[in-house]
């Protein structure tokens, strides 16, 4: 199968195959090409995951699925500050974290497309993710991680039979390392190049949607960590989709969350280009988001500016202490996921009484449990 993506540094569009990563002209990020419309009547009721919302995926319709029933995860209300603020258990995906949603698009093309061996690199969630749905696609798979990587995140990708590519250094030595393999000839499978698996994570948006209702959406505020941004802008296509398709009136408002100690988005938006001097991977317990260059930064940051939303950085001790409020209320979440904490505090300041405010928790706490 192939889809249609469009270049953002050069412009130019392309019909292409799922097991391309780069505009073929410049080398540049790959975007969605396709502008489709959210169509209540054709959610398919009887199917519990992503592939419900399948109309608005880039797959042709009589492909077959590569789903472990991704999606579809619980919004649970809980009192903060005597405000309701809903959280949206991500982490309760099949393999342990929000990247399914994303994962099970681009598996199910790249298997469409015959692919039967590719590489991708990740902290961990997403080579989990990508190593559990390759498994059931019955392809090989390769997966680099920094060698720093959590235990637990390792033991995963390696169960489920993916082979490991422990690489030394920090995280971007590994998205090298998997690119040179991909030069070398390998189907790069990248949860951050290839577009495809946006239109998976916009689905995240339709849910809240469907739970919460076109006017708790009218004012609203969506906290969600960001690192590459895919999550983020999933979300805004999703939301984008919705307005298109006349079902919301505005955006809710995107706040995307950093770790102080690697938060390039963050010194953009709040410094300028000037910000980036004093930017570094520095050492954070929220491995998943220490990201130096993120692929899709530039559009995460108009996404963020055209929701009127924000981005935010918070400190070590501020994700410590979110992953234990979080847990006080029930939610066992992975560092990485707790910096949502100490923003919502902020977001609860800003906040309108009257507004509605989800907190996306994103990553299993047993990812990142010391053995
Ligand atoms: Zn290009």
């Amino acid at each position: 199968m192939n889809y249609r993506a469009v270049c953002s540094s050069c412009r130019k569009e392309h019909e292409i195959s799922p097991a391309v990563w780069r505009c073929p002209t410049c080398g540049g990020v790959l975007e969605l090409a396709d502008a489709p419309k959210f169509d209540p009547a054709l959610v398919d009721r009887r199917d519990r995951s992503v592939w419900r919302y399948r109309h608005t995926f880039p797959v042709p319709p009589q492909t077959e699925p590569v789903s472990l029933g991704e999606g579809e995860t619980p919004l649970i209300p809980a009192e903060i500050e005597g405000r309701q603020v809903h959280f949206k258990l991500e982490y309760l995906n099949p393999s342990g974290s929000f990247k399914d949603r994303g994962t099970t698009v681009m598996v199910t093309a790249l298997a469409a497309s015959g692919v039967k061996e590719a590489a991708e690199d990740s902290s961990g969630n997403a080579g989990a993710s990508f190593a559990a749905y390759a498994a059931r696609a019955g392809i090989r798979a390769r997966v680099f991680v920094p060698a720093a990587a959590s235990g637990p995140k390792r033991a995963q990708i390696e169960a489920y039979g993916a082979e490991l590519v422990p690489i030394p250094g920090p995280r971007s030595k590994a998205a090298e390392a998997v690119r040179q393999a991909a030069a070398d000839g390998a189907v790069y499978a990248s949860h951050n190049y290839n577009p495809i698996g946006l239109a998976g994570l916009a689905t995240t948006a339709f849910e809240l949607w469907e739970t919460l209702g076109r006017d708790p959406l009218r004012n609203a505020w969506v906290i969600v960590p960001v690192g590459h941004g895919s999550n983020i802008l999933g979300l805004a296509r999703g939301f984008r989709i919705l307005q298109n398709s006349g079902l919301i009136e505005s955006l809710p408002r995107l706040v995307g969350v950093q770790a102080l100690a690697v938060a390039p988005l963050w010194a953009l938006k709040t410094y300028g280009l000037d910000g980036l001097g004093f930017v570094a991977e520095g050492e954070t317990i929220a491995e998943g988001i220490r990201i130096l260059q993120p692929v899709r930064g530039d559009a995460a940051l108009t996404a963020v500016a055209e929701s009127g939303g924000d981005i935010l950085a918070v400190d070590e001790e501020a994700i410590r202490l979110g992953q234990s409020a979080l847990a006080r209320l029930g939610f066992y979440v992975e560092p990485t996921s707790a910096v949502v904490w100490p923003a919502l505090m902020e977001v609860l300041k800003k906040a309108g009484k009257e507004d509605t405010i989800a907190v996306l928790l994103t990553g299993s706490g047993f990812k990142s449990t010391k053995q």
